[in-house]
């Protein structure tokens, strides 16, 4: 092992990994000493990732299901939602995790090492990015770190919502499924802890993950998600015989607290770089835009953009405001989702989501929504921004 090397990526999940996988896809970093360092394994089937997309990018030999139409649930507004030219696809954690060590077999320039990472800091002597390890110190030119050392903690007027869920895989001696629609958002459930909803995954006639998820801020007692998840089954998939062949739990921050800053030589990504959505917890998609970036900046040799853009502020400002909404408990979500969903194109809605939507669609998107509680909560936290 080097002392040093041009490049350390510190935990190797979601967003680490897709950020070696890209460098892994240029010729550039061939000749890059590229080191990546998790506490974990990376073993374990720990979580599956959906997003939606136009065009396939480098995960798509991965991708494990995909659904061209999706059912929205709400007791005020239910409908198919044509999301074309968008896709909504399925990758599993473990296949992602395999693919990526697979192919960083073939690259003798890429090393691992499984260790915790005590702190990342900055070299007073060689200004060099340092990872203080248990045991060592190792030096990069830049690290890429993706492990939120410290709680997420919001100051006043700043929000942290968690999105927790817990699914389950279930499979049924019968056909039970339509394997090429999904649930994206089913709200016909119990809205007592605040914004909640199903969503189901059918990957076969026989097998779906059954996902139950809430926007709150703490989480529910262990056995109330499975009652919840037996309920739904029963309930509204009128499932009485199947077993749960795998479960997953997830806990995703909805925030707009300030993270840790980015600097030139230590690089926040993942959830740690703020690649969460604040309004939806979605990060897949992120990730992936912000490693692209990343590469892109590297190989021109330009610095890797650390302020957001116009289109990315616009964003915040409307990730906020539906935190502001939230948890002022001035609307809830399945209110909100299910007037957005009925007044508007689902693509577009999609594309409002991934931030990449017109201000023609922002503004149609935003008048679907009651002004009189948005519009406050929008000034108010415009006031904040100024
Ligand atoms: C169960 C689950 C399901 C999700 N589903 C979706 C989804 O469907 N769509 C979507 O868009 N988003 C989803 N997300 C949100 C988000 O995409 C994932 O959390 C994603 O894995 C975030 O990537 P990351 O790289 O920031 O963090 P992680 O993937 O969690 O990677 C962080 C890595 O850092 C390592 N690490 C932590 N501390 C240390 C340390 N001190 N030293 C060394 N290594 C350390 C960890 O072992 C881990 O490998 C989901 C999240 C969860 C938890």
């Amino acid at each position: 092992m080097k002392q040093q090397y041009d490049y350390i990526i510190t935990g190797a999940g979601c967003a680490g990994m897709s950020l070696l996988m890209r460098m892994m896809s240029d010729d550039f970093f061939l000749d890059k000493s590229i080191l990546v360092i998790d506490a974990a394994e990376k073993n374990q089937p720990d979580r599956t990732w959906c997003f939606w997309e136009k065009q396939p990018d480098i995960f798509e030999p991965i991708v494990h299901h995909r659904w061209k139409s999706l059912d929205f649930f709400s007791p005020t507004y239910a409908g198919e939602l044509s999301i074309a030219p968008y896709e909504y696809k399925m990758i599993q954690g473990l296949q992602f995790y395999t693919y990526v060590q697979e192919a960083a077999k073939k690259h003798s320039n890429i090393e691992w090492l499984n260790a915790a990472v005590v702190s990342i800091e900055i070299d007073a002597a060689t200004e060099l990015a340092s990872v203080v390890l248990a045991d060592r110190t190792i030096y990069a030119t830049k690290v890429f770190n993706s492990i939120l050392f410290n709680e997420i903690k919001p100051a006043a007027n700043e929000y942290l919502l968690l999105q927790h869920f817990k699914g389950w895989v279930i499979k049924t001696d019968t056909a039970s499924f339509d394997k090429d629609r999904a649930v994206f958002m089913d709200f016909r459930v119990n809205q007592q802890y605040g914004t909640t909803f199903m969503y189901v995954l059918p990957t076969s006639a026989n097998t779906a993950l059954v996902e139950y998820t809430l926007f709150t801020e703490s989480l529910l007692p262990k056995d109330e998600y499975d009652h919840a998840l037996k309920a739904y089954i029963s309930n509204e998939l009128k499932l009485s015989s199947y077993t749960v062949e795998h479960e997953e739990f997830g806990i995703i921050p909805m925030t707009n607290a300030q993270l840790p800053k980015s600097t030139q030589s230590i690089v926040f990504i993942g959830i740690a770089g703020g690649q969460a959505k604040a309004s939806s917890g979605y990060a897949f998609k992120f990730i992936q835009k912000r490693t692209a970036a990343i590469i892109d900046a590297l190989k021109a040799g330009k610095p890797i953009s650390l302020k957001n853009n116009f289109s990315a502020a616009k964003a915040q400002l409307y990730d906020s405001t539906l935190l502001h909404v939230l948890h002022h408990k001035k609307m809830g979500g399945a209110e909100i989702f299910a007037a957005i969903f009925k007044h508007n194109k689902a693509a577009d809605v999609l594309s409002f989501l991934d931030n990449e939507s017109s201000l023609f669609t922002d503004l149609k998107i935003m008048r679907s929504v009651p002004t009189g509680v948005f519009l406050p909560a929008a000034m108010a936290e415009l006031k904040l921004r100024m």
